[in-house]
């Protein structure tokens, strides 16, 4: 019995698009549904998951792109992100239609089935992920913090010895480096961090060598 974990990485941007599920009762969850809906949706159908909802970690396009597509293949509840990003998920299909000279999919707007706040817990099966709620990279950011397999989904807050940009709208480069020292690195040194994108890394290693944050 496990949390399984398959990365699989989606868009131009080639974002971690995270399949996590419980090998017990089959129960899945998407983070982060970029875009390649179909694609993915053929990979859970072949496993025999039961997708239980879509998890976001904040607005941009590569990281939520997919989820219109793939609620016409199957009716998932979408969760997250905070609030705050409303104004980048209102702007999905003039930004889809602007990026589809870089290869990205269309995508309608669309409004997640609830938002989210930091403390709240989310489930996959057996295994629980607490919500914690780190603007600066969008102000309505979240990443998904596993205590028992010590699995952090980071989204764009912080990627292997680097960290999101801030200068996107409506991004802070203080709060994110707050968010980041004093939620991230308070997290056990043996935390995986999965970024948004490329390979993933550890809470320790950060702390150590991250150029733009490091631990106090
Ligand atoms: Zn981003
Ligand atoms: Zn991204």
């Amino acid at each position: 019995m496990a949390l399984n974990i398959k990365i699989i990485p989606v868009t131009p941007y080639e974002q971690n698009c995270t399949l996590l599920w419980d090998d017990e009762t089959n129960e899945a969850v998407l983070t982060d549904l970029g875009g390649n809906a179909a694609e993915i949706w053929h990979i859970i159908q072949k496993k025999h998951l039961n997708l239980k909802e879509i998890w976001l970690t904040h607005g941009h396009l590569d990281h939520v792109g997919g989820v219109v597509a793939m609620r016409e293949l199957t009716d998932t509840p979408v969760i997250g992100p905070h609030c705050d990003d409303l104004f980048l998920l209102e702007d999905l299909s003039n930004k889809t239609r602007e990026y589809a000279k870089y290869g990205f999919e269309f995508s309608t707007n669309f409004l997640p089935t609830r938002w989210l706040n930091e403390g709240e817990v989310l489930s996959v099966g057996q295994y629980e992920f607490s919500v914690l709620h780190i603007p600066g990279h969008t102000p309505g950011h979240v990443v998904f913090y596993c205590e028992r397999e010590k699995l952090l989904i980071a989204g764009d807050v912080l990627f292997k010895e680097s960290i999101g940009r801030t200068d996107f709208p409506r991004g802070n480069t203080q709060d994110l480096h707050h968010g980041i020292r004093t939620k991230l690195y308070r997290l056990p040194e043996n935390v995986v961090v999965i970024p948004g994108h490329r390979e993933t890394t550890t809470i320790g290693h950060e702390k150590i060598y991250n150029p733009y944050v490091r631990a106090e």
